[in-house]
């Protein structure tokens, strides 16, 4: 998972630099990758593409100095979750390639047959593939599409070529991308797979003299930080490009269907986004609100009589809040995050997310002590977490605590650029509700069901593959994946 932007100024816009919109962008998707940031920019006076990019947040790679070469129209930035791929700078994106066109790509995804393409290239036409990040091939296949272009296409030549580069990934890369790309002297352009499993949207602003700036991005907040007007989300399958003079043009994918990740609402997203016309902080209260329904009937016989609501920080707070009003219990915050600390999920290996978690949460004793707790969380992966917090609330004296997830169980891998592509890793792979609660020390587990996630989203176009081993695309190379990431990072460890 990595938080995407393509920035274009268009005509005369001179409102701010493509890339430090591209930048402040960048800042409010952090969430979505902490182990790199990189922007590139495409100069027309000097014809170049200029990239910087650098392992870090987007705040510490960053220095003022950098804008005064990142300079163009136009730009893109990239914060890296790495799923694939080394923790190497080479792997960083943005990636710029020169020839057959200058171009630039980011994406924001996983392909799922990466590894069957970077041999099936090799073999069949040599192609050599210089870093272990699957973006590479994205730009090799929309590379191959833009041969025969002329060099300085017009804009309806830029979109025929990008057109036949986008079929040839529509085609064949298997898996989730949200890209953004830069054409050189062409425009910006942005692409979702057909299924549009990673969110992807567009927004514009007009300055005082009406020419336009266009900002593509990973999520709504990124473009109301920015003043963007949002426009709408790229449609799962299609490709729109935006040229220099503000032109767009679309092209759709006949054989697309939708099927959003629902963890984008459960977990990732931020709660000031809308994906898909549904605000993520209104589903999070709608998971609180099926949480209820299923912990009355337990309240009312007296299988559980907590004395409060308590949110693992901070994420479940929302449905936290909405549980409680409706069940009319008290909230309270029985821990307090440590906000200088890295979300531990994301994080890409055990040992650095149970360092995180230690540095984390701190427990608030005089709320603790001698209480039932309803401890809530977004969701439940491998279990490290809420297994130190319940061992945390019962070592400052907790009387017991029921666990209600605002997710059902996770039983399956995760292909798409959610790092649990392994179900073995998964707490709730092969284990019921009770094994669950003795393995993470709770008095018990609550989970709610396919059903109500759906109700809750409102819609019935997710991927809930995760959930219920319904994977929107052929995984016949996942056992591959996970082989060869486990190899990679085996030999970077
Ligand atoms: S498998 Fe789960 S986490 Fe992965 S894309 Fe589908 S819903 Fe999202």
């Amino acid at each position: 998972m990595c938080g995407v932007v393509g920035v274009i100024n268009t005509k005369d816009y001179s409102e701010e630099l493509a890339s430090y919109a591209t930048y402040k962008a960048l800042l409010n998707l952090q969430h979505r990758g902490q182990d790199a940031a990189g922007i590139v920019s495409f100069n027309e006076n000097k014809q170049k593409f200029k990239t910087y990019k650098n392992l870090g947040l987007i705040s510490k790679v960053f220095k003022a100095e950098n804008f005064e070469k990142l300079l163009g129209k136009s730009s893109l930035g990239h914060n890296r979750y790495a799923t694939v791929g080394s923790d190497g700078v080479e792997d960083l994106q943005p990636i710029v390639q020169g020839y057959p066109s200058g171009m630039a790509m980011a994406h924001n995804g996983n392909l799922v047959n990466y590894h069957s393409l970077v041999d099936k290239l090799n073999y069949e036409e040599g192609i050599q593939f210089l870093t272990s990040n699957d973006l590479e091939i994205l730009i090799c296949l929309m590379e191959k599409g833009l041969m025969g272009m002329s060099p300085r296409p017009s804009s309806s030549e830029c979109f025929n070529y990008l057109t036949v580069g986008a079929k040839k990934i529509f085609n064949e890369a298997l898996g989730s991308f949200s890209l953004v790309g830069l054409l050189a002297n062409g425009g910006l352009f942005a692409m979702r797979d057909p299924n549009g499993l990673k969110p992807l949207v567009l927004g514009k602003k007009i300055d005082e003299a009406g020419n336009e700036s266009f900002m593509f991005c990973s999520e709504t907040i990124a473009l109301d930080f920015t003043g963007y007007e949002y426009v709408r989300d790229v449609n799962p399958g299609e490709l729109v490009f935006i040229d220099n003079e503000g032109t767009l043009r679309s092209y759709q994918f006949e054989n697309s269907k939708r099927k959003n990740c629902m963890f984008e609402w459960v977990y990732f997203s931020a709660a000031e986004s809308t994906i898909e016309n549904r605000s993520v902080y209104n589903v999070r209260l709608n998971l609180g609100n099926m949480l209820a329904k299923k912990l009355r009937p337990l309240i009312t016989n007296g299988e559980i009589s907590p004395d409060y609501v308590c949110p693992v920080p901070d994420t479940s707070r929302t449905s936290s809040i909405s549980l409680a009003e409706n069940l009319g219990l008290p909230y309270r915050e029985g821990l307090i995050k440590n906000r200088y600390v890295q979300r531990s999920f994301i994080l890409n290996s055990q040992t650095k997310r149970e360092k995180a978690l230690e540095l984390k949460l701190s427990p608030v004793r005089s709320q603790i002590e001698g209480k039932s707790i309803l401890l809530v969380d977004d969701s439940l992966v491998r279990g490290t977490t809420s297994k130190k917090i319940i061992q945390l609330l019962k070592k400052n004296g907790a009387k017991d605590v029921t666990l209600a997830i605002a997710c059902p169980p996770l039983r399956y891998g995760c292909y798409y650029g959610i790092d649990f592509p392994s179900r073995e890793e998964l707490m709730a792979n092969g284990r019921s509700v009770e094994e669950i609660a003795e393995f993470v020390g709770a008095n018990r587990v609550i989970y709610l069901d396919e059903q109500d996630l759906k109700e809750a989203i409102n819609s019935n176009e997710l991927c809930m593959a995760c959930v219920n081993n319904n994977y929107p695309t052929i995984t016949d190379d996942a056992e591959n994946f996970i082989n060869k990431r486990d190899e990679l990072r085996e030999e970077l460890s």
